[in-house]
């Protein structure tokens, strides 16, 4: 028996994307448009083959109109580079996603850097980076915002609490500090070099594990009745010869014992990821259409 409140995120995911399907059809009967995702894939990594088919699925189970561009893998940076430029001048596209990582011979930075800040909905454009923070509005990386979202459902204000963020690369860890600074924590931010990690840990009231290493955080290393937010998605060995399964950066079982409240892997921060990028496609079809919503 577990103590812990399990953190449904498959379902708070499932919710969020109803919500954006409402206002994705207000959206289309105001504008006389559908709002446009556009995807690029370049390669044949299967990962990203299924995220960005899940991707195509949802966006048009939403209400939205999906644009897949798939490039081999030997597609030269220029070519690439001309792409995003016909999806920053496309009216029909609201957002566009580059499916990372890039092959080698490309410079991920510099593709980045030449998606139209507005129309960067993974929010990983330095605009957008620099607008989170300095508190503008923006666009915020999909997984850090889909974690913020479960913590305040689940606890409400974050005003005032402690926040310990494992990981510090640019897609989940800054981000994920930069927002709960935003929410008045008191954020403390661990990587590889931080030392007594156990004793840090134990400090906070959230801890956010964004490492990739399979089962990481131990339940003693935690206060009791902290929130925990696993971001990682580890494959690993299953007991039955040959499988794997998933596991996050957390122990489960043994964290299920001391928190009180924390995401499961699958279930819990994964579902997140592609519903804030829905949201994150509408926000920006009104903003570009020039028709406000309410946030
Ligand atoms: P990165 O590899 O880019 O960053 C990992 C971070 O963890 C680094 O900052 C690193 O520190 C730190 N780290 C590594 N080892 C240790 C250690 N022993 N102790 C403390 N810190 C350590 O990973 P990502 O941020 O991209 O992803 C993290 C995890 O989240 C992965 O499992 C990934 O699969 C998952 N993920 C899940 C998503 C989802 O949709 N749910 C989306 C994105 C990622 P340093 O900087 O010092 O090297």
């Amino acid at each position: 028996m577990t103590k812990a409140d399990i953190i449904d995120g498959k379902a708070f995911a499932q919710d969020l994307r109803a919500r954006v399907a409402e206002v994705a059809a207000d959206f289309e009967a105001m504008a006389g448009r559908k709002a446009g995702l556009a995807v690029v894939l370049v390669g044949e990594d299967p990962a990203s083959q299924v995220y960005v088919r899940n991707k195509g699925k949802q966006t048009v189970a939403c209400g939205m109109e999906s644009f897949e561009h798939k490039l081999p893998a030997d597609t030269n940076e220029a070519d690439l580079l001309a792409l995003v430029e016909r999806l920053n001048a496309d009216p029909a596209v609201d957002g566009i996603l580059v499916q990372l990582p890039l092959p080698s011979h490309m410079n991920e930075q510099k593709v980045i850097a030449t998606i139209d800040p507005d129309k960067d909905v993974d929010g990983f454009h330095v605009v957008n980076v620099g607008r989170l923070a300095t508190g503008l509005p923006g666009f915020v990386p999909c997984t850090p915002l889909g974690c913020v979202m479960l913590l305040k459902d689940k606890l409400g204000s974050l005003s005032g609490l402690d926040a310990v963020v494992i990981g510090r690369s640019n897609i989940v860890g800054k981000p994920m500090a930069q927002l709960l600074i935003a929410e008045s924590c008191t954020v403390t931010v661990a990587h590889s070099r931080t030392k007594d990690l156990p004793a840090v840990v134990r400090r906070a009231d959230i801890v956010v594990a964004a490492v990739g290493r399979p089962e990481m955080v131990k339940g003693d290393w935690l206060k009791p009745g902290a929130t925990v937010i696993d971001v990682g998605i580890n494959r690993v060995p299953a007991a039955e010869e040959g499988k794997t399964k998933l596991v996050g950066d957390v122990d489960f079982a043994s964290a299920a014992e001391v928190a009180g409240a924390i995401t499961p892997v699958p279930g819990g921060v994964g579902p997140m990821t592609i519903a804030v990028l829905l949201r994150n496609t509408v926000v920006a079809a009104h903003r570009n259409a020039g028709i406000a919503l309410e946030e």
